[in-house]
């Protein structure tokens, strides 16, 4: 204690926090406290400022910073900050009742379970509040299916590189680097593929394999989609093999395609489908969509206390509404396109390697792994910055709303020429 005190009086702050977690054998808590000087438990490094509120492609700081928002909570916040349509819907809604509970009907979950069926091929809706616990309900769904349909079989096949949540389960199910050992062990039973290699699908079917799951178009990996050959290839396999088909649409799914879901992109009809970020539009809501010939859940197989709240399902209501209204996501298409196009003038100038993506999920790259400094520098950039991300150091990352203006477009490219031209060459 007196040792502590006498560094106390000689030592930075940091300087003591190091050398105590020496001391103490390297006790996180203590690296915690380093990075986080909140209560708030240290999960990742987060930037001294504090969002306090946002207006459709803008995010403002405490300190009255502007930001332009292309990375809107990743991919969350479909229609930009504080869209009016969700305010009134919220408002509307919890003065009317915003939890009954969810073992009644309540009005907005039956509405918006109906909107989903009507513009999609699937027949039921569960709702839940996050995308990783859509992605562990359709798990349990396929599953179930395959005890009663195949003999047991509980496979799913999934693919590298891909993403479906942070839970044991969805964990075990992404092919993310690195996670098949953080928390082992894994939940057994999700072999892995490579994206657009039906051989390498095929070689892992067996009489255990209920499912194939994947990204149609792969996020977190780095925005690279799924070819139309491998998808419509990849459905016809199931449909022979009488296995289900599950498209995680969590990312691309709600209009972040052009299309109102990803795998329309195909035109193929998957068996389950996984909703979450855009369908709340930056509110908690993720939904679980199957056939009716899927729909196999009984009383006390799956459940939650939130699932179907009136209060985000209203919400949800607002977000399809205003998605499917006419010329919306044809729209969205035209704006992916001159996105598509700004970024290529871009790759041309700096001699990068070209961009990918589909509709408003685009990613430039960049060739060489400057990524993390450009997040950077765009986010520390004065008088105004701006929000992009970097799945992985040679790629940036645009999810900007689905509403975002040409403009908008225009003034994100500028500045990112700027910050390119003075990226290390
Ligand atoms: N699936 C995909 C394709 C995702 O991109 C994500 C999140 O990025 C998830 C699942 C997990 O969603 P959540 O963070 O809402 O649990």
């Amino acid at each position: 204690m007196q040792i502590l005190l006498l560094q106390l009086l000689i030592f930075p702050i940091e300087e003591i926090l190091s050398s105590l977690k020496l001391k103490i054998n390297n006790h996180s808590f203590i690296e915690n406290a380093m990075h986080d000087p909140h209560s708030v438990m240290f999960i990742t490094k987060r930037p001294e400022i504090e969002m306090v509120s946002g207006h459709g492609s803008w995010l403002v700081d405490n300190n009255g910073k502007q930001y332009l928002d292309f990375m809107q909570g990743w991919a969350v916040n479909c229609l930009g900050h504080s869209n009016p349509g969700m305010i009134a819907a919220l408002d509307t809604q919890a003065r009317k009742v915003i939890n009954p509970s969810p073992a009644f009907y309540n009005a907005p979950m039956i509405e918006l379970a109906d909107l989903l069926t009507a513009n999609s091929c699937f027949d039921k809706v569960f709702f839940a509040n996050s995308g990783a616990e859509a992605n562990e309900g359709a798990i349990k769904l396929a599953r179930k299916w395959g005890k009663i349909h195949k003999n047991s079989a509980y496979e799913i096949i999934t693919f590298d590189h891909s993403f479906h949540g942070r839970t044991i389960a969805t964990m075990s199910a992404s092919g993310k680097p690195g996670w098949d050992t953080i928390f082992a062990p894994q939940v057994d039973g999700f072999p892995k593929a490579d994206l657009n290699d039906l051989a390498s699908v095929e070689k892992l079917i067996n009489e255990k394999t209920v499912a194939v799951m994947l990204e149609p178009v792969q996020g977190e990996g780095g925005v690279i989609p799924a070819t139309q050959e491998f998808m419509k290839a990849l459905r016809k396999l199931t449909i022979e093999k009488g296995i289900l088909l599950i498209v995680d649409e969590v990312q691309a799914g709600c209009g972040r395609t052009g299309k109102l879901f990803a795998h329309q992109l195909f035109d193929i009809e998957p068996d389950i489908m996984t909703l979450g970020k855009g369908i709340g539009g930056g509110v908690p809501l993720s939904a679980l969509l199957c056939t009716d010939a899927v729909a196999c859940f009984e009383p006390g197989d799956q459940g939650g206390t939130y699932n179907g709240n009136p209060l985000m399902c209203a919400v949800g209501i607002s977000v399809i509404q205003q998605l499917t209204a006419t010329g919306f996501l044809e729209e969205v298409q035209a704006k992916g396109e001159y996105l598509k196009e700004k970024l290529l003038q871009l790759s041309e100038k700096y001699h990068m390697d070209g961009e990918r993506g589909e509709g408003l999920l685009r990613a430039l790259k960049l060739g060489r792994d400057i990524g993390p400094d450009l997040v950077e520098s765009a986010r520390n950039n004065n008088p105004t910055g701006l929000l992009i991300n970097s799945p992985r150091p040679n790629l940036l990352r645009f999810m900007p709303a689905l509403n975002v203006s040409r403009e908008e477009i225009d003034q994100m490219i500028s500045m990112l020429d700027v910050f390119l031209s003075q990226a290390p060459k």
